[in-house]
């Protein structure tokens, strides 16, 4: 259960803005802005989706800082009341949506901070994924780093040993040494190297980014979409919440993501797929050994096209707000720009970072401001 997950992490003080009150888009603009999101989408060549918590609660995980969220109730000494085992859990609408999005192209790489396998159990390919805080549903090995699709959840979390001797081979056929970990993160533990790159380099990249179901408090997780706004890409955010990025995309829409995106598949003609056992690999690692590794050919052939399309480009907008993000606080002081990003930090967020997002209207911004992309992200 996710409250497990929660129990299992060691305390932290800084879980960033709780509780926020949701708000939900009336009908004629939500449809408006679901039009907006299907008419991005169709005209963008490279879209990346950033998943949260949000987009997991339709399956009956609560999320972490929603009203009714682990860390809001957390605060008020109480624990939420529907909670579905990680077991048990499958995936929800979106999950099936991002699935088939990927397969028919439209959407090239999805970047999740959530560790409760679902995008795993729909079937999405690996190919296409990062996993940033890790996956409950797999195991990796402490010498040759491969990673294992588990048949249940573990029931550890913050890199912990199972004993089980890994699987892997080497070349030349002989057995690996190594020993599995859970591979959850526990605050401050270091991200997947692979993962963090592959999501850094898609988001930098792609001329979209859609973020849902999170309030991008968590960092490097929740900076990667401004990757895509920085190189001139448009922001999308879809949540029930003020994130802290409002003030800086395209469009928000605030409302349900399983409905914004069924709204969308319908304005581009897409069938939404239903849950297939026989697409969820962790079935399948019931009686076979299932490699989850992300492959080194796959980061390098990403590392060209990062290099040719991003490097000496001047980008576009500049680190909008980077005074206040090199002000967030460290665990260490020493940390330089790229330690700190292979690091979970929670934002201790002050207190007008959240004003900002609830006055940031979320209206569609027009192209004439949009090229004028410094101005905009003044007030
Ligand atoms: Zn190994």
């Amino acid at each position: 259960m996710s409250c497990n997950y929660a129990e299992g992490l060691s305390p932290y003080e800084h879980k960033g803005i709780l509780g926020v009150p949701e708000k939900f888009e009336p009908l004629e603009k939500f449809n408006k802005k679901c039009d907006l999101l299907a008419q991005y989408i169709s005209q963008s060549k490279h879209v990346v989706v950033h998943t949260g918590a949000g987009i997991s609660t339709s399956a009956g995980i609560p999320d972490f800082r929603g009203p009714n969220g682990v860390w809001t109730l957390e605060k008020q000494g109480k624990k939420p009341s529907t909670n579905v085992s990680f077991a048990d859990a499958k995936p929800t609408k979106t999950h099936m949506i991002l699935k088939k999005l990927v397969e028919c192209n439209k959407v090239q790489y999805v970047v999740s901070q959530n560790i409760d396998g679902l995008h795993l159990k729909s079937g999405l390919s690996r190919k296409h994924l990062a996993e940033l805080h890790g996956n409950m549903f797999v195991d990796e090995c402490n010498v040759c780093k491969r990673q294992f699709v588990r048949n249940r959840p573990v029931e550890t979390v913050g890199k912990k040993c199972s004993g089980v001797p890994c699987a892997a081979e080497h070349v030349g056929g002989r057995p690996c040494r190594g020993r599995l970990y859970d591979g959850v993160l526990d605050w401050e533990h270091s991200l997947p190297d692979n993962d963090l790159l592959m999501a850094e380099w898609h988001s930098s990249i792609a001329d979209l980014s859609i973020c849902l179901g999170t309030t991008l408090q968590i960092i490097p997780s929740g900076n990667l979409p401004l990757e895509t706004a920085k190189y001139g890409g448009k922001l999308v955010i879809c949540n029930l919440q003020p994130t802290k990025h409002d003030n800086k995309a395209d469009l928000v829409i605030n409302y349900y993501v399983d409905d914004i995106l069924e709204k969308v598949m319908n304005i581009l003609g897409l069938d939404i797929p239903t849950y297939n056992e026989a697409d969820d690999l962790s079935k399948m690692a019931e009686s076979a050994i299932i490699d989850w590794t992300i492959n080194r050919k796959d980061v390098l052939a990403l590392e060209k096209i990062f290099k040719a399309k991003c490097k000496g480009v001047k980008k576009k907008r500049s680190l909008i707000k980077s005074k206040r993000n090199s002000a967030e606080p460290s665990t260490n002081s020493n940390d330089d720009e790229v330690d700190d990003k292979s690091k979970i930090i929670k934002l201790e967020v002050q207190e007008n970072s959240i004003t900002e997002g609830i006055t940031a209207n979320g209206d569609v911004k027009t192209e004439s401001v949009e090229q004028n992309g410094t101005e905009q992200n003044q007030g």
